[in-house]
């Protein structure tokens, strides 16, 4: 049983969208008046025989909407994925009544071009955004100050993982103001698969060369996967891009071991614990 609390609402599962074993899209009723901004995220968690486990999700959804939208995976050995895995519509969940993050729409530095990079779930916030600026430009209003336009590269290994693909490509075909491409890194295992192949991170040069994307009038987003953020960043760095240019919301930490290879645990719970601070 969950019970709403000072800093949280009892919200409800209105439905969910599963993408495959480990990818779920789900939507949620958040329980109480819950505002946000496009690329902000929201605190959600479980309680189980009196242990509260929290962790921050990326909102996919347009502040527009009355659900709030996330694209969760599935980590098999974590705290609280495997029970939200459980989760069917009806079900209740914590959600913490206060949406957080910076990252948001650049409309401040002057740079009017904006390069969105994202790893399977870490679309989430650029569908945030396009939702957003796709119902105001429905609206006849402008949807952002200048002649803003928004680039999205979106990497999986597999084309099922993307989650959003026909969503993006459709705005992409409809509005002079997005463009949006998707790659896989594992081609051999679709056989039908036609479009890009290879890493996000090693498509980056060509993309940025293709659209004419220059440093002093892009900024760039890199959300989801540590390395491909560390990648990204020093493949971008190399071609021009100063340090504030850079808008980033890594997952997880992936610091690695010195043997084994695993990731370092206690970085990620440290900066789960830091987020979740009220
Ligand atoms: C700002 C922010 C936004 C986020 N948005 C999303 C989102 O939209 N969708 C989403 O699925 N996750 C998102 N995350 C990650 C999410 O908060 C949890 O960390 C994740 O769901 C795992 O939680 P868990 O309790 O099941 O695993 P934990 O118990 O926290 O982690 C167990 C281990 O798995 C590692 N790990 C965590 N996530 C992954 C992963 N995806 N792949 C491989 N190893 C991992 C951890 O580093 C740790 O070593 C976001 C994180 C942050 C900081």
């Amino acid at each position: 049983m969950i019970r709403s609390t000072e800093n949280h609402f009892c919200a409800r599962i209105l439905d969910r969208r599963d993408i495959s074993q480990d990818l779920s899209v789900f939507q949620i009723d958040p329980g109480g008046p819950f505002t946000y901004r496009a690329g902000q995220y929201a605190t959600l968690g479980i309680e189980r025989n009196g242990v509260r486990t929290e962790r921050a999700y990326s909102i996919a959804s347009s502040p527009y909407e009355d659900a709030l939208e996330v694209f969760v995976e599935l980590v098999p050995n974590g705290s609280l994925t495997p029970n939200l895995f459980q989760l069917k519509p009806g079900d209740s969940l914590l959600c913490r009544k206060i949406a957080k993050g910076r990252f948001t729409l650049d409309l401040r530095s002057g740079r009017s071009n904006h390069l969105l990079v994202s790893t399977v779930t870490g679309i989430a916030p650029f569908v945030s955004y396009v939702r957003t600026l796709y119902r105001d430009w429905k609206n006849g209003g402008t949807p952002m100050p200048g002649n803003h336009k928004l680039f999205c590269l979106q990497g999986a290994s597999r084309p099922f993982e993307f989650g959003y693909r026909e969503e993006l490509e459709g705005y992409s075909a409809e509005v002079p103001w997005f463009k949006y491409v998707s790659t896989v890194s594992r081609p051999w295992e679709a056989p039908g698969w036609q479009g890009e192949r290879g890493r996000v991170d090693d498509l980056l040069r060509k993309y940025a060369d293709k659209w004419e994307l220059q440093a002093e009038t892009t900024t760039v987003y890199l959300c989801g996967h540590p390395k491909m953020i560390e990648n990204s960043r020093g493949t971008l760095e190399r071609a021009g891009w100063k340090k504030d240019a850079f808008l980033e919301e890594a997952y997880y930490h992936a610091a690695i071991k010195e043997s084994g290879g695993k990731f370092e645990t206690r970085a990620a719970q440290e900066k789960q614990e830091s987020l979740l601070t009220p």
